[in-house]
C-alpha cells in the first residue's frame, strides 16, 4: 500500500476547501493500493482553513521543537500539524507501508519544497519530514510520473 496526500486524489481537504487531482495517479493501475491522508485533517483542523506557514526552517525543524507553524491570523497551529503527522505514521506501521506520494509546497505534504510569504524555499512539511526520518520512500508529487517513469522508484 501507498500512503498518498489525498488532496492529489481529489478530497477536498486543502485549506480553502478544494483539492488538486492529479490525473497521472488517478489513472494509474497502482491506484487500488493507495491510501489517502490528509495530515492536516488527522491533526484536527477544520476545512476549510486559513492557509499555515511554517515560521522558519522546515518541517524537520519542527519536529525538533527549533521552529512553529501559524496559520494566517496569527494562531499557532503546530500540536495539530505534529498530531496529525503521528497519525500518519500510525498508518504507517498499522498497514507496513514504506512509500508515500506527498502534495509539494505544502507546510505539512511537502517533500523538496514549502512556501513562505509567497516564496518557495527547500524543505519538506512536518508529515514528510517525519515520514523521511522513519526511513520512508517519499516521492514528490510534481517528479512522480518522472520517477516511475524512469524507474528510478519501483512501487
Ligand atoms: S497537501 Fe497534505 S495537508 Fe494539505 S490538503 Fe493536501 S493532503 Fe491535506
Amino acid at each position: 500500500m501507498i500512503i498518498v496526500s489525498a488532496c492529489l486524489l481529489g478530497f477536498n481537504c486543502r485549506y480553502d476547501g478544494e483539492s488538486r487531482p492529479d490525473e497521472y495517479l488517478l489513472s494509474s493501475t497502482l491506484r487500488k493500493l493507495f491510501v489517502p491522508v490528509c495530515p492536516e485533517q488527522l491533526g484536527g483542523l477544520p476545512t476549510p482553513r486559513g492557509p499555515s506557514e511554517i515560521i522558519n526552517g522546515d518541517g524537520l525543524d519542527v519536529l525538533e521543537g527549533g521552529s512553529r507553524i501559524l496559520s494566517a491570523s496569527g494562531s499557532d497551529v503546530t500540536d495539530c500539524f505534529l498530531r496529525g503527522a503521528n497519525e500518519v505514521i500510525r498508518l504507517v506501521k498499522l498497514l507496513d507501508i514504506s512509500t508515500a506520494i506527498m502534495k509539494e509546497k505544502s507546510p505539512a505534504c511537502g517533500v523538496c519544497h514549502i512556501k513562505r510569504n509567497g516564496s518557495l524555499l527547500r524543505g519538506s512539511g512536518v508529515t514528510s519530514a517525519l515520514l523521511i526520518k522513519k526511513g520512508l520512500r517519499v516521492i514528490s508529487s510534481d517528479r512522480i510520473k518522472e520517477e516511475l517513469e524512469n524507474g528510478v522508484y519501483r512501487l
